[in-house]
């Protein structure tokens, strides 16, 4: 008889766990997915491309109904998990049914963080991580409606350009003196914010938000400084934290996120966490690179053979159309390190690669990247690039060529 295996959380390392599994160990389990959201799993990746009109809504299904159903999967999506009783092996749900278990899976995600600050419960701020938000942001963000963006990382940049894209008037204020400091260095992040300026979308940087003003709805966002920006949305960007907190009431070790060793594996017995949620030899991913390679692994070990997670060596692409950046690994350079620079502003293209021993640790990419792939490659593989480094900064054609 099939061994009952229950998802919690219907989201993208969720989808790529059963297609895995379907894969390797296809009626070894019965397996039940239980989303809290009111429809079938979907590219999150894709809901700035959605809000931007670059995709329909039909685009982000990463899978039909009929492919679950033909997998033998039980669906119950719409549904909350809401306790998990890792002894009596069930988890119990919002509206009030139970399933029972014999292995479990965690692959909650992560929860945007609101901002400690006064007037984020007023109507008119929002965050961005579900297709319901993309909703809610094009009913209120129609042609010349005031936007205010609350962080200018790769989320805040996304939501921003695509709302700027709808006619929105939009304002990103960031804290920090560069945008998506976390991925890039000065210089890159400056074209960034050219390009971006350029696109319609006004920049504040190092601007603290004190307080969001409006009794009835939003009226402004008041910073620090004094300043006063009217908007009739406000979308904090402002980060992610792992959705740990099922894990915790039942006590699974948790810090920031769920705590699993290099099996996926959680401290009790049979269930495991995999993506946004797991916190993995201290590190908490938030993309979809790290949840898939997790998936894989575990999917691999549910089917009874040998597979260990050792870590995702990350690379961020910007989806702003037009605004193409890269970034992966150390693309600061600690000390010890060198960079190779090439930097053309009259073409608009900037590339920093960042040399130990040899080695390609980190990359930054602006204008063009159609070498990232191949610069990641080369720092998870840890290859020498002694062979071809004269030519590293030109890319893979002229690099491997001169190298042959
Ligand atoms: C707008 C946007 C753009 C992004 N762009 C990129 C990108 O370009 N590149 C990249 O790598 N990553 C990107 N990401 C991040 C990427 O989407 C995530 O890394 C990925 O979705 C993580 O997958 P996950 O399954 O861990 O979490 P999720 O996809 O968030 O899925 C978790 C699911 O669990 C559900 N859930 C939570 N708690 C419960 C419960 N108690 N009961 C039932 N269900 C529950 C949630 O509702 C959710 O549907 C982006 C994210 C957003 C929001």
């Amino acid at each position: 008889m099939s061994e009952p295996l229950v998802i919690i959380g219907n989201g993208m390392a969720a989808a790529r766990l059963v297609d895995d599994m379907a894969k390797r160990a296809l009626g070894r389990y019965a397996i039940a997915v239980i989303g809290e959201e009111p429809r079938l799993a979907y590219n999150r990746v894709l809901l700035s491309s959605l809000l931007a009109d670059e995709v329909v809504a039909a685009d982000v299904e990463l899978k039909p109904a009929r492919w679950w159903r033909d997998r033998g999967v039980t669906l119950r999506y719409g549904s909350r998990a809401v306790a998990l009783d890792v002894a009596a092996r069930t988890v119990a749900l919002a509206d009030g049914g139970r399933l029972a278990f014999s292995k479990a899976v965690l692959a909650t995600g992560s929860r945007p963080i609101q901002l400690a600050i006064p007037g984020v419960d007023v109507a008119g701020v929002m965050t961005f991580r579900d297709i319901g938000d993309v909703d809610a942001m094009r009913m209120r963000a129609g042609p010349g409606a005031r936007v205010v963006v609350i962080g200018g990382g790769l989320l805040g940049l996304e939501a921003a350009h695509g709302l700027a894209k709808a006619g929105a008037r939009v304002t990103l204020v960031h804290l920090m003196d560069r945008l998506m400091e976390r991925q890039l260095d000065p210089v890159a992040a400056a074209m960034l914010r050219r390009a971006v300026e350029a696109r319609g979308v006004e920049v504040v940087l190092e601007a603290e938000t004190a307080r969001i003003a409006g009794a009835q709805r939003v009226e402004a966002v008041e910073l620090t400084d004094g300043r006063i920006i009217p908007a009739d949305l406000v979308v904090v960007a402002a980060g992610v934290r792992p959705n740990a907190a099922l894990a915790a009431q039942a006590g699974i070790a948790a810090n920031r996120g769920i705590v699993v060793d290099d099996g996926l594996a959680t401290s009790a017995p049979g269930v495991f966490a995999i993506g946004e949620c797991a916190e993995h030899r201290g590190q908490c991913y938030g993309l979809v690179e790290p949840a898939y390679e997790q998936a894989a692994v575990l999917a691999q070990r549910l089917a009874g053979r040998p597979a260990s997670y050792a870590g995702s060596v990350l690379a961020t692409n910007l989806k702003v159309s037009g605004v193409d950046v890269f970034s992966a690994g150390d693309f600061l350079g600690r000390d010890g390190t060198e960079a190779i620079v090439l930097h053309d502003p009259g073409l608009g293209v900037y590339r920093k690669l960042v040399i130990a021993q040899d080695r390609l640790v980190g990359a930054v990419l602006y204008g063009d990247t159609g070498d990232g792939l191949w610069y990641l490659d080369l720092i998870r593989s840890g290859q020498s690039v002694a062979g071809f480094r004269d030519d590293l900064a030109f890319g893979r054609a002229l690099a491997l060529r001169a190298a042959a």
